[in-house]
């Protein structure tokens, strides 16, 4: 496994629309394990191939409502995700790992259900609530080319950050999307 380099907002990458995954082989599996090793490093809770510079639809992301496993386990990778069924709505603070330091305010939906592949071509259904939803949402935005910032209603000031997640930096990792 090797810790990639996560590509920051100005790289034209993040722009384009990812591949579909159609050889679920070694190669695959290493960009995961890579994946994954980056994420947790990053002490993110999602992250999209595409961002890492390769355009092939896959990503993972931590399911945060799975607290009794260890964070290894709660990372749960989606190869081809499409969102199959949406519920409620949720509004609140969004980053990313390319965009270092900024959060937006945007609206998802409170629960979502993603029909996927696993890393071996098992097609398989899974639902995420709070911020797991958001995180699926905002994951399969980057195989479309999309960062949050486009749906933001508003950045938040250096002065709201401040408040937020001014002095605990644990809170500041479970509210953050990446
Ligand atoms: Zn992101």
């Amino acid at each position: 496994m090797a810790l990639r380099y996560i590509l920051k907002e100005d790289d034209k990458q993040l722009y384009k629309v990812s591949r579909e995954v159609k050889n679920f082989d070694g190669r695959l599996h290493t960009l995961l394990d890579d994946m994954r090793e980056t994420l947790l490093d990053a002490d993110g809770v999602g992250l999209a191939a595409p961002q890492v510079g390769v355009l092939r639809r896959a990503v993972i992301v931590v399911d945060t409502n799975r607290e009794e496993l260890s964070p290894e386990e709660q990372i749960i990778e989606l190869v081809n995700p499409v969102i199959v069924a949406v519920e409620g709505e949720q509004e609140g603070a969004e980053g990313c790992l390319s965009v270092p330091g900024v959060y937006g305010i945007v609206k998802r939906p409170e629960k979502v259900t993603v029909r996927a592949f696993d890393r071996f071509g098992n097609e398989f259904e899974v639902t995420g609530e709070g911020l797991t939803a958001r995180a699926f949402c905002h994951e399969i935005d980057h195989l479309d080319g999309h960062i949050f910032k486009e749906f933001a209603s508003r950045i938040l000031t250096p002065e709201e950050l401040d408040e937020m997640y001014g002095d605990d930096e644990d809170e500041n990792a479970e509210d953050s999307v990446e």
